[in-house]
């Protein structure tokens, strides 16, 4: 065991309900999931299992406050003063909402307190944005004047993971409401505390009832149902790529507004004239932080030979001096994997890298956490491309590092993995800095820089990580039907039909 036993926060719910229509509600047939401490995969609390019956009785709430309620005819500033106190409530709990994020799921505290601190901002993101929005009018001269008419749709549909599992749900729930739409949450079913204390936060907000529901659950019962419910026109899904294309097909039938947030296996290239003091720092917080379970992380290092030898060394010292600990320390840079599912998963992919790398960092349990659901820092050098460590998504404290000769080699690489998410580039070539970044098959790219968000900027993947983008308007659009309103001006322009002799 660890020397220092897990810190249970106070005032830890015995039981996590749904919430439906502004009461918090059992399933209907009663039934539960048990909810782990990944500390010590001890049940701390039961969730409530919602089936198809609470998903209906979720959604014929925010129908309810979609076709009859106030939210959606608000005014954008109204809506927006509410989403600016829910923010600021956010920021007023930010503790606690770290402290119960960083139980729940092992993230290391500090790293759970920035996630809560983002989720405030999205929320006032959102609400500026909303009452900024302009739209288009067009004008033919003496003909027309036609003009967007901008409407929430309905009940969106918000399907998350687990990995910063509140910090996600304001993603979505941010711009979804801002909009005017109503909502039904299905939070990850590894991770459903956080997303507990919503009902809380948006009632003390002024949310009206029923624009807001939850429904704990498993993926394939509640976040089926909801994905499959004829009343819910959007869906707003992250998690991993294989789930993304079961829900592609059960919405087919409905033919569903889907925004799809995948998996990833991002690139970060090194080239020999980086920085290569900020390129090791970068990545290493890259592929580290949230313990790697992190859909943007850098998980696949290519560096150029000149420099590679020194990079493999530099990094693999630093990878070991990464601190594993407990989830509540401060000092802790690394805690526990969320779930001994998913734990499982990562030490089988270490054990696949050990035929496949040369192991120069972790490989298995830190010393000193026989227990729980602890990974070290894992970092395997001269991984061939075809190896499965180089292609497939571990999402965990588990990096790859590849060697690479010339620009095209290192582009090849780049992209030859079925995913896109994000891509870092190092290097202080001017020219090549932007070439080889358009050239990156990748939905985000950042240039000498770790994934440091603009919320203006698009929020996205392309091949098997992702479809549609969010981030700034685009969510907007995602969350609006833009209604094209044609005026005729003077005299009706058409062709006569039907008055012949
Ligand atoms: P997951 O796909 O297992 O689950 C995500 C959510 O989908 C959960 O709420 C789950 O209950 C639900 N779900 C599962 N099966 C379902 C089904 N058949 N119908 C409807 N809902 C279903 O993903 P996860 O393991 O929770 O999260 C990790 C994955 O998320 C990784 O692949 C990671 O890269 C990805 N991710 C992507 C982004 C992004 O923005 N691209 C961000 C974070 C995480």
């Amino acid at each position: 065991m660890t020397d220092q036993p897990t810190r249970v926060p106070a005032d830890l719910p015995g039981s996590i309900r749904h919430y439906i229509g502004g009461e918090l509600v059992d399933s209907a047939d009663g039934g539960t999931f048990d909810v782990l401490d990944p500390v010590t995969d001890e049940v701390y609390a039961k969730a409530a299992a919602g089936r198809a019956a609470d998903v209906d009785r979720a959604v014929a709430a925010a129908r309810a406050a979609f076709t009859d309620g106030p939210w959606p005819r608000m005014l954008p500033r109204e809506r927006s003063r509410i989403l600016h106190r829910v923010a600021d409530i956010v920021e007023s709990r930010d503790a606690r909402l770290a402290e119960l994020e960083s139980f729940d799921s092992g993230l290391p505290i500090t790293q759970a307190l920035g996630q809560a601190r983002r989720a405030a901002e999205n929320f006032r993101f959102f609400a500026d944005l909303v009452v900024a929005q302009t739209d288009d009018a067009f004008k033919v001269p003496g003909r027309q004047l036609n003009y967007v008419n901008r409407k929430p749709i309905g009940v969106a549909g918000l399907i998350t993971p687990w990995n910063t599992p509140f910090m996600l749900e304001s993603w979505k729930l941010g711009p979804a409401l801002a909009t005017g739409n109503t909502v039904v949450l299905k939070p990850a079913e590894f991770t459903p505390l956080s997303a507990s204390l919503w009902a809380g936060i948006f009632a003390e907000a002024g949310l009206p009832q029923g624009v807001f529901n939850l429904v704990n659950g498993l993926g394939e019962e509640a976040g089926d149902a909801l994905v499959k419910h004829p009343d819910v026109p959007l869906i707003s899904f992250t998690g991993e790529s294989r789930t993304g294309e079961t829900i592609f097909a059960n919405a087919a039938p409905h033919l569903k507004g889907l925004s799809m947030e995948l998996g990833g296996k991002s690139p970060a290239v090194v080239f020999a004239d980086a920085d290569l003091d900020a390129a090791i720092d970068a990545t290493i917080f890259g592929v580290f932080s949230l313990n790697g379970e992190r859909c943007t992380a850098g998980s696949r290092i290519l560096v150029e030979r000149a420099v590679y030898d020194e990079f493999v060394e530099r990094y693999a010292a630093q990878a070991r001096r990464v601190v594993v600990g407990l989830p509540h320390d401060p000092a802790t840079e690394v805690g526990a994997l969320v779930h001994p599912e998913h734990h499982a998963k990562v030490m089988s992919y270490i054990e696949i890298g050990k035929g496949e790398g040369r192991l120069v960092a972790g490989g298995g349990r830190p010393e000193g956490f026989p227990a729980g659901n602890y990974v070290a820092p894992t970092v395997f050098a001269d991984v061939p491309p075809t190896a499965r460590i180089f292609q497939e998504e571990i999402f965990g404290p588990v990096v790859a590092i590849t060697p690479f000769d010339t620009d095209e080699e290192a582009l090849a690489l780049a992209n030859g993995v079925r995913y896109g998410l994000a891509a870092y580039v190092w290097t202080n070539d001017l020219r090549r800095a932007h070439t080889f970044s358009q050239a990156i098959e990748a939905g985000m790219v950042w240039l000498n820089s770790n994934n440091v968000r603009d919320l203006r900027t698009p929020f996205g993947g392309v091949k098997a990580s992702g479809l549609g983008h969010e981030g700034g308007y685009r969510s907007i659009d995602f969350y609006t039907h833009q209604q094209a309103v044609h005026v005729t001006l003077g005299a009706a322009h058409h062709p006569t039909f039907g008055k012949g002799a």
